[in-house]
């Protein structure tokens, strides 16, 4: 028999594979028109610290998986230094499918997606959530604040202590905006080795 995490009221609490199979082949935006595959979101359902990425991109919509291209490697390169491999976190972004060219998502795609996200955050109930960038960081804390002023703090998520750093991809662009990484890296793996 499988054994299902209790919710908060005592209710039995969805996991990973029962909200993967709620999305199904999912429809409920225009962007399904020009996917290749759904990212889900990969990693450790028991994960400590989720982190979270804007959109997948053009390797990540070919492999079916989150930050698998450059910025991927990068990322793995970033978790490396705290002594962190991507199998012992989980990665997943604020929309699930690519959107064409990779424009910004609009509105109505992040209202159809982000709620698949929510449920997965609950379902692994992390200690920590870091967000990748100014999408992931004001979309999960509904604020409007720039990332350069958002990041190198701990906000809060659903009660989750959430960190925002600078995306990978605009390190990649960016390279002097390591150094801040860097430091903002040294606050999550002090709060993940305390956790
Ligand atoms: N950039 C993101 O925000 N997410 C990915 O999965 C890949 C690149």
């Amino acid at each position: 028999m499988k054994i299902l995490k209790q919710g908060n009221k005592g209710e039995e609490a969805e996991t990973l594979e029962m909200i993967c199979k709620d999305l199904g082949d999912c429809r409920r935006c225009r962007l399904h028109k020009g996917r290749k595959h759904i990212v889900f979101g990969a990693g450790n359902p028991q994960a400590r610290l989720v982190l979270v990425g804007e959109g997948p991109g053009y390797e990540e919509d070919v492999h079916g998986l989150p930050f698998v291209g450059q910025a991927g490697q990068l990322l793995t390169k970033i978790l490396k230094a705290i002594h962190l491999r991507r199998e012992d976190v989980y990665i997943g972004n604020i929309i699930k499918c690519r959107p064409p060219g990779n424009r910004n998502p609009e509105p109505e795609e992040i209202a159809a997606c982000l709620p698949f996200l929510q449920r997965q955050i609950r379902a692994i109930r992390p200690r920590l959530i870091c967000a990748l960038g100014t999408f992931a960081a004001q979309t999960l804390l509904q604020s409007h604040t720039p990332i350069s002023r958002l990041r190198g703090h701990f906000h809060t998520y659903e009660d989750i202590p959430l960190l925002p750093t600078y995306h990978p991809a605009f390190l990649l662009r960016n390279p002097t905006k390591k150094r801040d990484v860097w430091e903002d890296m040294q606050k999550l793996q002090e709060a993940y080795e305390q956790g």
